[in-house]
């Protein structure tokens, strides 16, 4: 992608961080870490949750962000690699009964931990060697995080001049299960560009931020199948998990969360 956009005559500015920007009805001026500046027709802005761009518009995030707290962890595989295969485990005994889920990717897998709160994330962030083990026998710890589920949409996706156009995480936060943060950043700079190309830079408003929201709603709704919060779902699960031996629909029902494919075909 570097290459192609060089190539293009495209010229990447290294170490320059985007302290803000003034857009105006002819273009916008784009303000820089020690006090340089640069001006340009549109500015697409894909500088991530924490974005410079969207504070200085003065553009909120709306939604919520959950109380629940996760461990991340990537190992790499193990000698003979297991079969690649999305698994979620509710109430996993090697981790004293709390949820797991295992997402395969090329030389390795992700390990996400549900915990009950920050101090409990921090105190299985900090030691992964004993219940990583309980989890994926034989598999090395690479790397170790925490987060917390946001469903935050920005209230705004361009400027009231439309010279500034929001993309991926500038623009909206999900939940990680399903996979919708990055593969809907992809889609929002395609379309910010062909938007600016077709000179149509509202629609790109009106459609990125209807389908972050569905995203978000999608995202959700896969946070409120597997937290099971009230007790109707608590219930429901605990009645499919017992079930699910001789029934399989109820197995099906326990993994049907929108949470990824499993990758391959499932017995359950
Ligand atoms: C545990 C986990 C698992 C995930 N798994 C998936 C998955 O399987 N599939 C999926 O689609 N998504 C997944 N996501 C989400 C995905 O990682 C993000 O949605 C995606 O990386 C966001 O990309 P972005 O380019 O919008 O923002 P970022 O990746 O945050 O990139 C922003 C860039 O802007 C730069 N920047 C920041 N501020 C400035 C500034 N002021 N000036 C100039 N540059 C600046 C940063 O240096 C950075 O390079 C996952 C997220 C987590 C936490």
């Amino acid at each position: 992608m570097r290459r192609a956009y060089e190539e293009a005559g495209g010229r990447i500015a290294w170490s320059t961080p985007v302290t803000g920007v003034d857009p105006w009805p002819d273009g916008v001026r784009v303000r820089v870490a020690g006090g340089g500046e640069t001006r340009a027709a549109h500015v697409i802005a894909a500088d991530g949750p924490r974005s410079a761009v969207r504070r200085s518009l003065g553009t909120p995030l709306t939604g919520t962000t959950s109380g629940t707290d996760f461990v991340v962890v990537d190992v790499a595989d193990a000698a003979r690699p297991l079969p690649p295969e999305r698994v979620f485990h509710y109430r996993h005994p090697g981790v004293g009964g709390r949820n797991v889920l295992l997402v395969p990717f090329r030389g390795g897998w992700r390990v996400d931990l549900q915990c009950a709160d920050e101090k409990e994330a921090a105190d299985f962030a900090d030691d992964t060697a004993g219940w990583v083990a309980g989890v994926l026998p034989g598999h090395e710890v690479t790397w170790v995080s925490r987060y917390r589920f946001h469903q935050r949409v920005a209230e705004r996706f361009v400027d009231d001049h439309h010279r500034v156009l929001l993309a991926g995480e500038a623009a909206h936060l999900f939940p990680p299960f399903g996979a919708r943060g990055m593969n809907s950043g992809i889609v929002d700079a395609v379309a910010a560009v062909d938007a600016v190309a077709d000179g149509d830079v509202g629609s790109y408003d009106r459609d990125r931020r209807a389908a972050a929201w569905q995203n978000c709603r999608a995202a959700g709704a896969a946070c409120a199948h597997l937290l099971a919060r009230t007790r109707a779902d608590r219930l429901r699960q605990r009645g499919a998990a017992l079930l699910a031996p001789f029934w399989e629909p109820a197995g099906r029902w326990l993994d049907s969360a929108p949470f990824g494919p499993p990758l391959r075909k499932v017995r359950y």
